[in-house]
């Protein structure tokens, strides 16, 4: 096996490229090498892209956020100002495992390595996150929700990596959260999760986006969700038609972690409590 730690996306790119075996992109490892540990994967090359300073970049800004592929996930929840901006991208990537975890793994790894319980992933999708991916053609921008395929499976092409996802502007009035389900309170992956991300005029949801995790392969994105909160200031009503489109829109496993039936239930008790959170954040009242 054959370790590289290049310092430039173009060198990690063409040594990618140039690579006929197994390769693989290592960010904070704390997927990869339980992989590799566990004999589930032999990498021909595993490429360390830490030491390249402009995939260590977070940029934190009203007109957008960029969040590099090194960036570890505890240096989201240092932001004051990203926690303002995006809470529920933030408490989303500050549930990732335990301190240990968080000072070396990252969100882009998280999306990577595309499991169906990734905390990050829904509140990126709910956010409109592109991914920044860089190959031997140049970069391309993707929706986030456009590079998990299934469990353990990306669209990026085996000569791909990215480089950072960006959030977009924050609109005025507007907010997200995130809430998953676990039987302990850390340490544990998500038996189901839900992120909102809503703007709101005169107190009045005008958009609205929602995001189910850990009930189907990839996470799901419920339309029918937003639509029932859209126009509405959460009324009771409002929030039962949404529990039920997230109802509607799950597709889970049955195991020891959870029923079909009863993952089914809490997405809709999901759905409904980060749409509540959401909206209070971006400072609407009931
Ligand atoms: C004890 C423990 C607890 C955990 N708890 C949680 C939890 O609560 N919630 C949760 O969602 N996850 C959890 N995880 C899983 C893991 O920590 C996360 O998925 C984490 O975000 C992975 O990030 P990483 O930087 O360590 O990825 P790595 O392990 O470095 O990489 C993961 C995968 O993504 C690929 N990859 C990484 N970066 C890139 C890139 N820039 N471009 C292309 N491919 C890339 C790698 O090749 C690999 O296939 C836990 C893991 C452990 C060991």
């Amino acid at each position: 096996m054959r370790f590289e730690s290049p310092t430039t996306t173009k060198a990690a790119a063409s040594m990618l490229a140039s690579e006929s075996g197994a390769a693989h992109v290592l960010a904070g490892g704390t997927d990869l090498l339980v992989r590799m540990k566990m004999g589930m994967v032999e990498p021909d090359l595993v490429l360390d892209i830490k030491r390249i300073e402009t995939m260590k970049v977070l940029k934190v800004a009203a007109g957008g956020v960029h969040i590099g592929g090194a960036v570890p996930a505890v240096e989201l929840g240092e932001s004051e100002r990203l926690r303002s901006l995006w809470p529920g991208v933030v408490e989303a990537a500050n549930l990732i495992g335990s301190d240990q975890i968080q000072g070396r793994c990252t969100v882009v790894g998280n999306l990577c390595n595309a499991s169906p319980a990734a905390d990050s992933v829904p509140a990126l999708i709910a956010a409109g996150a592109k991914a920044l991916i860089v190959g031997p053609k140049g970069k391309r921008r993707v929706g986030v929700e456009k590079v998990v395929l299934g469990p353990g499976k990306t669209s990026l092409g085996r000569d791909e990596f990215i480089e950072a996802v960006v959030l977009p502007a924050r609109a005025g009035k507007s907010a997200d959260a995130y809430l998953r389900f676990t039987p302990r309170t850390e340490m544990d992956i998500a038996v189901v999760s839900a992120a909102v991300n809503l703007t709101l005029s005169r107190g009045v949801v005008t958009a609205a986006k929602v995001v189910l995790g850990a009930v189907a392969p990839t996470a799901v994105v419920v339309p029918a969700a937003a639509r029932a909160i859209i126009g509405t200031k959460l009324d009771d009503a409002a929030l039962e038609k949404m529990a039920k489109a997230c109802r509607a829109a799950c597709n889970p496993i049955d195991d020891k972690r959870g029923t079909v039936e009863y993952r089914t239930k809490v997405a809709g008790v999901l759905g409904r409590r980060a749409a509540l959170v959401a909206f209070e954040r971006a400072g609407g009242s009931k």
